[in-house]
Formats: structure tokens, sequence, C-alpha cells
């Protein structure tokens, strides 16, 4: 066997091409190279190691889809930072907004045998603590529609932040701080389409977030 473990920055790659095609998004290398951050000529220069290491194929389109291999890195690097995040939040008490950031540091270093103390001492969890499904568990979140989907009045329970919103420390800051968190509920008190704005009403406060956040948010809609 000439197993190679993949290097954190492939674990990062994998993770993200893993959560686009969950979303049944196309992948391409210029769509990595805005939620990485990184420079096109930099994505283009891992993409073709990736492929040469069999983590991913490119198509003739230039379209990229894992392999097996490459599925299996991807889904093992995203349980260990979800796994991270929890053991921050509940036996450290790290701040909500904060979890992601930090668990992000610590998922590389993980071995699978810790993964699965882990696993066992967090009781096992499917969702992770903005709500996002442990891979294998996405029908778990099928019943939730983007706050963007909501119309003035209604009335919702939050349920998740999209994983590319957990990359937004500041975006994650202001949810915590104005209570946009999982399991709160609220209610549309203003939809402005010409502005792209949503005022919410959540526990006796108002909040307003753009069109662009409301893609992020996911709630479960509730009969008032
Ligand atoms: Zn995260
Ligand atoms: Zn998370």
């Amino acid at each position: 066997m000439n197993e190679i473990n993949p290097t954190p920055t492939v674990e990062d790659y994998l993770g993200v091409i893993y959560t686009l095609d969950r979303d049944g998004e196309s992948i391409i290398g210029a769509k990595l190279s805005e939620l990485l951050e990184v420079s096109a000529p930099t994505v283009t220069v891992t993409l073709k190691r990736m492929v040469r290491d069999q983590w991913i194929t490119m198509d003739e389109k230039k379209e990229i889809h894992l392999t097996k291999k490459g599925s299996d890195a991807a889904i093992s690097i995203i349980r260990k930072h979800m796994l991270s995040e929890w053991m921050l939040s509940r036996i450290l008490n790290v701040p909500w907004s904060q979890v992601h950031e930090e668990a992000h540091k610590m998922e590389h270093s993980i071995s699978s045998d810790v993964a699965e103390k882990m696993k066992e001492r967090l009781d096992d969890p499917k969702l992770c603590p903005h709500g996002n499904p442990f891979p294998g568990f996405e029908t778990m979140t099928q019943n939730w529609h983007p706050l963007l989907d909501m119309e003035q009045g209604e009335h919702f329970i939050i349920r998740r932040i999209h994983e590319f919103g957990e990359e937004d420390q500041e975006l994650m800051s202001f949810l915590q701080e104005h209570n946009v968190l999982p399991e709160q509920t609220g209610f549309v008190k203003e939809k402005l389409t010409f502005n792209e704005t949503f005022t919410l009403q959540i526990d006796q406060a108002t909040v307003t977030l753009g069109f662009k956040t409301a893609k992020l948010i996911f709630v479960e809609r509730i009969k008032s």
C-alpha cells in the first residue's frame, strides 16, 4: 500500500468540494478560489496535484469530482471538524461564534481513534453546533428552507447556518450577539425586496439582515 494522507491544504479543499457537491452545485476552480480565498493560479496548481494523487478527477468541462478515496477523506475531515466544534462548545465552553474557527485549526491533527472517542463522549451528534449535517445525515435538514424564501409575517424556528456562513467571523459574531441561533424562534417583521433586507423579530428584539445572509440561514416554518 502506498496510501498517502491528505495534507491540511488538501483536506480543506476536499471539505469545500464535498459541501458544494452535497448542495448539488457544479464545482470549478474559480468557485474554490473564492471560497478558500486563494489565488486562481494557486488553486490550479493544487488541483493538479489532487488529480495526480487521485483525490479528485476533472472532466472536459473542468468540473471537479471527488474520487471514492477523496470522498472518504472529505467525510473524515468534516466529521473531525464537527466533533471538534462540539467539544469546544460543550466541554470547553468556547462561544458558539468562535468554535468553527478554532475547530478548523484542530481538525487536521485528530486521529481516527480519537475522533471515535470524541463521538462517544459527545453522544454521537448528527448536526454540528450550527445545524449543519454530519456526512450521511443530510436528510435531517430536508424540511428546512433558506430564510430568503420566507415572507413577511411568517414565523419560524432557526435551524441552521450554512457552512459557508460559518467561515465569516464577523457574521458569526453578529448572529450570536443578536440571538440568530439554532433553536431560536421568531418571525419576519419586514421583508423589503427592493432593499434586499429582512427585519426579524427574535426575543423581543429586532435584527436586520441582507438577502445574502438570508440565503445562508435555514429555518423551519411554524404556524403562528
Ligand atoms: Zn464549522
Ligand atoms: Zn458547524
